[in-house]
């Protein structure tokens, strides 16, 4: 699995992809390292002086050029994280809470419904659900 700790060590992918590097940026990227899945909503609350708007574009385009990872479920509302494979992502039913475990991707899958269907496969998506142990505690209470 990639482990980035620090957004600065992403500079030079970064200029790879063509982007310009603002302090705003590595700032961006460093609170979704931090905060692990967040939402745009939720790096606005670590940001509070970047408006939503700019937080937006910035996403979508670190999403576009292959850095960021949109993870669409949930409650409709996209998180993000950086673009990693070979791994999946358990969720907490109760309080929404994502983390990752790594796994092989499960090409297989693909395969199979290829094979089965005649559809030419571009991805999956595979959701594991539970409670976390935060919730186990408190629903035992
Ligand atoms: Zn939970
Ligand atoms: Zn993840």
């Amino acid at each position: 699995m990639l482990t980035i700790n620090k957004a600065l060590e992403l500079i030079p992918f970064l200029k790879e992809q063509g982007l310009r590097i603002t302090p705003q940026r590595i700032q961006i990227l460093q609170n979704i390292l931090d905060a692990g899945h967040p939402t745009v909503e939720d790096l606005s609350k670590m940001m509070p002086g970047i408006s939503i708007g700019t937080l937006y574009n910035n996403v979508k385009l670190f999403v576009k050029l292959g850095i960021l990872n949109e993870l669409p479920y949930g409650n409709g509302i996209s998180r993000y994280e950086f673009y990693q494979s070979n791994h999946y992502h358990v969720i907490c039913q109760s309080c929404g809470d994502i983390v990752d475990f790594a796994f092989p991707n499960l090409k297989e899958v693909e395969q199979i419904a290829a094979n089965l269907t005649k559809f030419q496969i571009s991805s999956h998506i595979m959701e594991v659900y539970g409670l976390c142990k935060t919730c186990q505690n408190d629903s035992s209470r």
